[in-house]
């Protein structure tokens, strides 16, 4: 049966005799049967290297025996609760209900059963301020009981509420340090989760955090508004389609994740990577991305062993994780899970972030989720893909064979055209952070302006119904003929892709590409579903008061299409004559986060925002404020990196080399008068004026960054960092970045593109 091989710091693994691996690690006590149903190793690595000549555990059903073990899901809820309180807690999960918070303490009781079973001794409030990172503050089950001992407790009070410390986190002013008082309160379309990790095992709640008065302080609270309200008027245009029985409509999002794996060791060594998560120096090495030869290339093993794990331990948490593959730049990866509601697919996002980093640990490798680590090559993005799908199950961007005839389609991918043109300022911003400037509007994909693909097809039926009101036909795709008889014909789509759209029609759901990676996707959701309930209201204001509706819905599209027709564009959206036909068309085009941040508090914003009961003005005010803070100490922290990078490594070396040279030339000189020193010489005169022009550099961005150092926090300051402060960081990485072309490498202080890229 099963046999115990070995309980290493991690683990305890044994096999059955029917060569069905078993692996618990958690508690010794539990059958051993049952602990390969509710737990899993974790470490590959490891078990390569304690287990040599056994199954590796990965071989057999690895997904079907991993999957959700650590989610309190539906299925668990269903076996475990009782059936009154499951049938109110799943109506309110799918229906919108109000939590009947009668419920809480039996819900609570189950949880907590279910989670000591599993070896939790920690429950966690898991909530998402404002940092766009989660946090967590553990508390145990234990209790006092009698005679001095000890009991487990977990009442459905503190399942429902818990109470941070609010001021300690960016509130924008909301909240003082002296008006302390925070609220969590659990969100229980979220299903709560188990994390492991040196701590131990902790029960993980997901929950929303607001302010005691009531804002929002969070990135959960405004998404789940704004699924709600997208919710609401989508299901009124539906009713006008005669779907009375759909009750509800969510937005699904897939969020393909972009990331580095670079070399532990070698990271360790770089300040920059460390502090701000990008090289601020750097000089490209002989061979970046140009051969092409890194897109979708064979995996390294240990990028390989890497995402096996990764897998392993995302499955355990109910993430669908799907696509794995090497990026366009060199040491660039992308994970995307297959998508679900937005608010669990947000959820999830936090945690392939949070995981990604810890599993490469593991690997002694760093996973780098910055947007821009490497000048040069690509940066890393997270497309965001969206689409409304009703409780009935049927996406309502779905155009099916022939959208011209598709009336009901045709009426919402409108309105989406429509929300995103009317708020194309304020969607760029909801994808900014500062590590995004580097990647939206230089030269690399995607542009800062935001323009949407259609895609031939839908282009074709729009043009009609602009042109003519009336749409008759629609292209469709046809045969791929790859001339060689022995491959199958293949279906084409009806329409090609276009990679360099920010927001692009893929088909039945839109991508939006512009997001950063490191970044919070609820922030883009929310716009998303915000702006388009918007003009899903409005429509449906319009067609509810129409005595013809076939003739107003006509007329509404045609309009809509019209009006907005300036936002689609289907060509290329690096090039530069597009920048000059963006303008002339009117389209926005925020060259930086901070450019965009006045967006968020736009008449225009707060009122839709208001009107739906997503963001107050008061909430918005401060998310704008929290924007500017953010932008500020982000590059401040790179200044003081690059100060200190600056000062105690490259120029202490730079110096060491130019007097080894001149040592050089000294001795060779003494030596023999007539020996020909011109390189040393050559080299000694460039290294020195470009150690003279970095001091200066120096010098310069130890000033400016103290001055907006000093500046109060807001709108001035940010403005100050991003016109004043980045300009003197560039200046100082162009000397040394040409230095290191030069400086022999053993006095290099820090490992070099090629380093960090390659040598993986
Ligand atoms: P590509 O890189 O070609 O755009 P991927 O397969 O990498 O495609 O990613 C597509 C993402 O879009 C996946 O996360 C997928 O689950 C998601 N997706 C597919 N259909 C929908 C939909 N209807 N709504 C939202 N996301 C979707
Ligand atoms: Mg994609």
């Amino acid at each position: 049966m099963f046999s115990i091989l070995e309980d290493t710091f991690f683990s305890m693994v044994g096999k059955c005799a029917d060569a069905e691996p078993i692996v618990h690690r958690r508690t010794k006590k539990r059958e051993p049967q049952q602990a390969s149903r509710t737990s899993f190793y974790t470490n590959t690595n490891s078990i390569d290297y304690h287990m040599e000549g056994w199954i590796c555990i990965m071989e057999k059903n690895v997904i079907e025996q991993v999957f959700a073990v650590d989610v309190f899901n539906d299925a668990v809820m269903k076996e475990r609760l009782p059936k009154p309180v499951y049938a109110k807690l799943k109506k309110t999960i799918e229906n919108d209900e109000e939590l009947d918070l009668d419920i809480a303490g039996a819900v609570a009781h189950a949880m907590k059963e279910w989670a000591l079973e599993r070896g939790a001794t920690h429950y966690t409030h898991w909530f998402q301020p404002m940092t766009g990172i989660t946090a967590e503050k553990h508390d145990s089950f234990i209790a006092p009981a009698n005679e001095g001992g000890i009991m487990m407790e977990f009442s459905g009070k503190e399942l429902v509420k818990g109470e941070p410390d609010a001021s300690s986190f960016p509130s924008g002013g909301i909240r003082a340090t002296f008006e302390a008082r925070g609220y969590t309160a659990w969100d229980c379309t979220s299903p709560a989760f188990l994390k492991e990790d040196a701590a131990g095992v902790t029960l993980c709640i997901p929950t929303a955090f607001c302010a005691y008065t009531g804002e929002a302080l969070d990135k959960k609270t405004p998404l789940l508004r704004s699924m709600e309200a997208i919710s609401d008027q989508a299901v009124r245009v539906l009713k006008l389609f005669g779907h009375d029985e759909v009750q509800s409509v969510s937005c699904s999002v897939g969020p393909e994740q972009e990331y580095f794996l670079v070399d532990r060791d070698k990271y360790l060594q770089r300040e920059d990577l460390i502090f701000t998560g990008r090289t601020l120096f750097g000089a490209m090495p002989p061979k970046g991305q140009e051969l092409d030869d890194h897109y979708f290339g064979t995996l390294k093993e240990r990028i390989a062993a890497f995402m096996k794990e990764l897998n392993v331990e995302l499955w355990k948490l109910g993430i669908l994780a799907k696509t794995q593959h090497n990026e366009v730049a060199p040491a660039q990866h992308e994970m995307a899970p297959i998508y679900s509601t937005a608010n669990i697919a947000t959820d999830h996002n936090q945690l392939v972030m949070e995981i990604m980093k810890k599993v490469a640990k593991r690997h002694n490798l760093e996973c780098l989720l910055h947007e821009k680590p490497f000048a040069g090559v690509n940066g890393s993005g997270k497309h965001d893909n969206w689409s409304l799908v009703t409780n009935t199950g049927k996406n309502l961007l779905d155009p099916g064979k022939t959208p011209h005839e598709n009336i009901q389609f045709l009426l919402f991918l409108s309105a989406v055209i429509k929300a995103v043109d009317e708020h194309a300022g304020l969607l760029r911003l909801s994808a900014s952070n500062p590590g995004n400037d580097h990647r939206l509007g230089a030269n690399e994909a995607p542009p800062a302006i935001i323009s949407m693909f259609l895609g031939e097809q839908l282009e074709d039926v729009v043009s009609q119904l602009i042109e003519t009101g009336e749409a008759t036909s629609s292209k469709q795709g046809g045969k791929l003929n790859i001339g060689v008889h022995t491959l199958p014909e293949l279906k084409k789509d009806a329409t090609d892709r276009n990679r360099t759209s920010p927001f692009a029609f893929t088909g039945n759901k839109f991508e939006f590409r512009m997001v950063a990676s490191s970044m919070s996707i609820a922030g883009a959701n929310t716009v998303l579903n915000t702006i388009v309930a918007d003009v899903l209201s409005n429509m449906a204001d319009t067609l509810e008061k129409a005595d013809d509706f076939d003739t107003a819905v006509h007329d509404l599209i045609k309009k809509t299409l019209s009006d907005h027709q300036r936002v689609i564009f289907n060509g290329n959206g690096y090039a530069n004559d597009w920048v000059a036909e963006a303008e002339r068309r009117g389209l926005p085009n925020h060259k930086t986060m901070v450019d965009a941040i006045p967006e968020l508090v736009t008449e225009k914003t707060i009122s839709v925002f208001e009107k739906h009961h997503v963001l107050s003005k008061c909430e918005l005010e401060a998310r704008a404020e929290i924007h500017y803070e953010a932008y500020a100490k982000a590059i401040n922290i790179e200044a003081k990196t690059m100060i200190e990078m600056a000062g105690k490594k490259y120029i202490p070396s730079v110096i060491k080399y130019v007097t080894g040279l001149a040592q050089s030339i000294n001795s060779i000189k003494t030596a023999c008068k007539e020996a020909d020193c011109s390189v040393q010489t050559e080299l000694l005169t460039q290294c020195s004026s470009l150690l003279a022009e970095a001091k200066k550099a120096l010098t310069s961005l130890e000033a400016v960054t103290k001055q907006g150092g000093d500046m109060e926090e807001g709108a001035e300051q940010a403005v100050f960092f991003k016109d004043v402060v980045v300009k003197a960081m560039a200046d100082l990485r162009a000397p040394i970045d040409t230095l290191e072309m030069l400086v022999d490498k053993a006095y290099w202080p820090v490992p070099s593109y090629g380093d960090l890229l390659f040598e993986v």
